[in-house]
């Protein structure tokens, strides 16, 4: 039956869906999915249909104008998890349906990169092109180079072969002997690297064991649940990856591999676009790099059913795949997977849902599984797998923990590098062998005080000092980006007693190089890895042995491969520990878990320093025994007695503004119909500044709940916000299964 009604969300928020007429010319094309232009107020505007209803209870309605693309957008089960999401998240529909779809494609602007192609229009004898020597001998020899070509080929390489110009080109075309004509191609951001292709390894015990477990799973999508598996780094969990998505492929399936964008590096991507290196659009890649125009191919390789393998960020779990097969979510653990602007989504939760909806085999996979994950699987709403060898057989690093008020006491001062590491790298630079010293903390000093007033030299608009970057000269606030000059004196008080304190990786870099002179230090950062190409760099010559010792930030934490590392140095684990977070010391198990996985991946064992003021923090203490199990029974325990995630959902409200009374007397007034709306089942904590108080100028207020029926909760935040007029400059955002507490 053709439709005759529409219903669709357009791109501009107005919170409500809307019905159009659908034209008899448009009826065999208009269906869910389907981007158009519908006439809105007194302009016209871009939508997508969500719905065909049979009826409609508006009136005088008017008519869709246009149909934008070839094809559907997204498919049904994608509108429907655009749905779940909206309801979960608390968040308007339209904010939703803009991450679902990239900008690119919204815009419906930048299309297929053109290039001309050139083809002889009929077939040209040789005596031909010797008549037309006499006259024009260039011309002559470019149509002989044209004459001999079995298809079109695009004329900038034909011209570069003949090294002639594109005026004979012209000259021929116009001789009406040759055609030229624009055809699209793909932009392919790797269309400068060769693929060796690879097959399948021959798995171990554990991995054979696994692999089964997903190959059951995939036979029965309906009924299978959601595996987490749980393999220490080196495991071998990429290569159960690769085989699961070539058995998804052999079931006519497709798949997306989630990782999070810090680990999607060249490596990575080599290695799948390696093992599916058949057709050469098989793997598409999704990450915030790639511009415009390369989004726009790779969704559409996508789209259009050539690429049947998606790797990507975080964003990537929205690819518009048919026949989803399997979805892997690597590094299941990473907060980067949430989003941190409206809509709040968790990538690693939607993988979940996703898969539900599209009968689809989910696979999370880390070395330290998140708490909520790993509870799940306890529960029995996943199946855990567990890996536990490192493939090459090698010893899991050894940790020592170097405790830091010892190392205070001998130095009397702060050292960076404390005894222990300082000799150990001393052995490692003799033995040619490579260190990674760690510290989550860029830039030289992390603040500048007055030690005559006491004045730190604070940001203007956050609550955090700034920090001092000696290769910039500069002070600079890391969470705004507000720079300053560097005072001679101290501004409040005048006097010359101005001291640095703390210090960042800058610091570390300058100080190792001056301890080893002779070694060759590098750093690697936000700060030192601005240039493209420069984080490329600077690995393919740490793997060729061509540094010594590596400092750096979470940039280096991650999923890398250097067999030559035995000696990984944690400048200081306390970092994280101290946040007023309540993930805080899941986040540092995590890393050291993580960091530690980088040395001795070779046929050399590794060893690992952590220097912490505090030794006997359970995170800590459980990370170096390696032991998974006894850290999470010792977490759950804290998080089960605060009422925390994985107990129960929880649900933060910030209300902001410029002005501090305004936000408060807001926040005040939120939390007040809060406590009237919601009944006894949620927890609602009082309203209070934030651990960051200001940031980028606003002044911030928290309201945090907590409670297990999440979209109910969500549906009565939304109906309260609704029905609160906040001031103008205030704003209320709310965060669902938050990750950022400050
Ligand atoms: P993880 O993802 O768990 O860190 P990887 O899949 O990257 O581990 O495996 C680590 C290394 O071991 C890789 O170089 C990989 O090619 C290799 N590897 C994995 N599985 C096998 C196997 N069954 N036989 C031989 N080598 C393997
Ligand atoms: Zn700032």
């Amino acid at each position: 039956m053709k439709p005759t009604y529409a219903r669709v969300i357009i791109d501009r928020a107005i919170h409500r869906e809307l019905d159009y007429l659908v034209p008899d010319g448009f009826a065999d094309r208009v269906d869910i999915g389907w981007r158009v232009r519908v006439p809105f107020r007194d302009k016209s505007a871009l939508a997508t249909v969500v719905a065909i209803p049979e009826q409609t209870e508006a009136t005088g309605l008017r008519a869709i104008e246009a149909i934008v693309g070839e094809k559907a957008a997204l498919n049904p089960k994608l509108i429907e998890l655009a749905r779940w999401m909206s309801a979960y998240y608390c968040c308007s529909i339209e904010t939703v349906m803009r991450s679902l779809l990239p900008q690119v494609i919204r815009r419906g602007e930048v299309s297929w990169k053109k290039q001309l192609f050139v083809r002889a229009t009929r077939i040209i004898a040789e005596e031909e092109v010797e008549k037309l020597r006499k006259r024009a001998p260039r011309q002559a020899d470019l149509l002989h180079a044209v004459s001999q070509l079995t298809a079109p080929i695009p004329a900038a390489d034909l011209l570069r072969q003949t090294s002639l110009d594109n005026q004979t080109l012209r000259a021929l075309q116009k001789r009406g002997l040759v055609e030229l004509r624009e055809e699209a191609v793909a932009r392919d951001p790797h269309a400068d690297e060769q693929f060796v292709a690879t097959t399948n390894l021959v798995l171990n015990v554990e991995q054979a064991v696994a692999l089964t477990a997903l190959e059951e799973a995939l036979a029965n999508p309906g009924t299978a649940k959601p595996l987490l598996l749980h393999g220490v780094t080196g495991s071998g969990k990429t290569e159960i990856y690769l085989q699961a998505i070539r058995s998804a492929l052999a079931r006519g399936k497709t798949a997306i591999v989630l990782v999070p964008e810090i680990s999607l590096t060249p490596q990575t991507v080599e290695r799948f676009k390696s093992r599916f290196a058949e057709t050469e659009d098989m793997v598409a890649v999704l990450h915030s790099r790639l511009s415009e125009g390369e989004r726009h191919d790779e969704w559409h390789k996508i789209r259009s059913g050539r690429a049947r393998i998606v790797i990507g960020a975080r964003s990537a779990v929205f690819a518009p795949l048919e026949s989803l097969g399997l979805i892997v979510v690597d590094e299941e653990h990473e907060t980067s997977y949430k989003q941190e602007e409206a809509p709040r989504y968790h990538a690693r939760d939607l993988a979940v849902v996703r898969g539900k909806l599209e009968n689809c085999v989910v696979l999370l996979g880390t070395a330290t599984p998140s708490l909520e994950s790993y509870f799940n699987a306890k529960r029995g709403k996943y199946r855990l797998l567990n890996l536990t060898l490192r493939v090459d057989d090698n010893q899991m690093p050894l940790m020592r923990i170097v405790d830091l008020r010892q190392e205070k006491r001998k130095a009397k001062s702060l050292t960076i590098l404390g005894e222990k590491l300082h000799s150990a790298m001393i052995d490692r630079l003799e033995k040619r062998e490579q260190t990674i010293l760690f510290l989550n903390r860029r830039g030289f000093s992390t603040s500048l005080l007055c030690s005559a007033c006491g004045e730190a030299r604070d940001c203007p608009n956050c609550s955090v000092a700034l920090t001092f970057h000696r290769t910039a000269s500069r002070l600079s606030c890391h969470l705004c980006g507000h720079t300053a000059a560097v005072p001679k004196k101290c501004p409040a008080c005048g006097e010359d007693a101005l001291i640095y304190s703390g210090f960042g990786t800058e610091k570390v870099e300058a100080n190792v190089q001056q301890l080893f002179p002779k070694a060759v230090v590098r750093r690697m950062d936000a700060d030192s890895m601005t240039r493209k190409d420069a984080y490329r760099e600077t690995l393919r010559a740490f793997r060729a042995g061509k540094i010594d010792i590596l400092v750096g930030t979470q940039m280096i934490a991650k999923g890398l491969h250097f067999p030559n590392v035995t000696l990984v140095g944690i400048i200081n684990a306390d970092l994280a520990l101290h946040l007023p977070d309540f993930r805080a010391g899941e986040r540092t198990f995590q890393l050291l878990t993580q960091v530690a996985g980088r040395a001795g991946r070779g046929e050399i064992a590794g060893e690992v320093f952590v220097q912490t003021f505090t030794p006997f923090s359970p995170s800590i203490q459980f990370a170096r025994h390696h032991d998974f199990a006894g850290y999470f029974e010792q977490e759950l325990e804290f998080r089960e007695r605060c009422d925390f995630p994985p107990f129960r959902h929880a649900v933060l409200i910030t209300v902001r503004s410029a002005h501090e009374a305004r936000a408060k007397f807001s926040a005040e007034t939120l939390a007040r119909r809060l406590r009237e709306a919601l009944p006894d089942e949620f927890i609602l904590g009082e309203p209070s500044p934030a651990p960051l108080e200001k940031l980028q100028g606003q002044f911030r207020f928290h309201i945090l709940m907590r409670g297990e029926a999440i979209v109910r909760l969500s549906r009565l935040v939304r109906e309260t916000l609704d029905k609160l007029p906040l001031p103008e400059d205030v704003v209320a955002s709310v965060d669902v299964d938050p990750y950022q507490l400050l």
